[in-house]
């Protein structure tokens, strides 16, 4: 005999709690598909931003790919024309020991993702 669920409630039937998750399953799975659609408008927007900046600019922000964000590049384009200063980060490979010197503004995570020739990932040392 298979063990009741643990969610289960007193009197309710197995049909009926199949039909109760069942129900719950189906209002997650439309609340992750509007986190999505959201996520997707604000990407678009974000994209479409960067964009303008580069052609504000006059600058390069790239494709977006897993090594290139054109939404930190146009952001970075901002800043420069602001007068900040990148801080120059040392990076080392996990796998290697390729480093790279990396000038990264401060709004950016020094754990942005930079790959290393050797295709691994790299990261800050101090
Ligand atoms: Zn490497």
């Amino acid at each position: 005999m298979q063990p009741m669920p643990a969610d289960i409630k007193v009197n309710e039937s197995l049909q009926n709690y199949a039909i109760r998750k069942a129900r719950e399953v189906a209002a997650l799975e439309q609340e992750n598909k509007q986190l999505i659609d959201n996520c997707d408008h604000w990407e678009s927007k974000a994209t479409e931003l960067a964009n303008d900046v580069a052609t504000f600019f006059n600058t390069n922000i790239g494709e977006h790919s897993n090594v290139n964000c054109p939404v930190e590049n146009a952001i970075d384009a901002v800043h420069m024309r602001m007068g900040q200063k990148p801080e120059t980060i040392k990076y080392q490979c996990s796998k290697c020991t390729e480093q790279y010197d990396v000038d990264v503004f401060a709004h950016k995570s020094p754990n942005i993702g930079i790959e290393c020739q050797c295709g691994a990932s790299m990261v800050p040392i101090n």
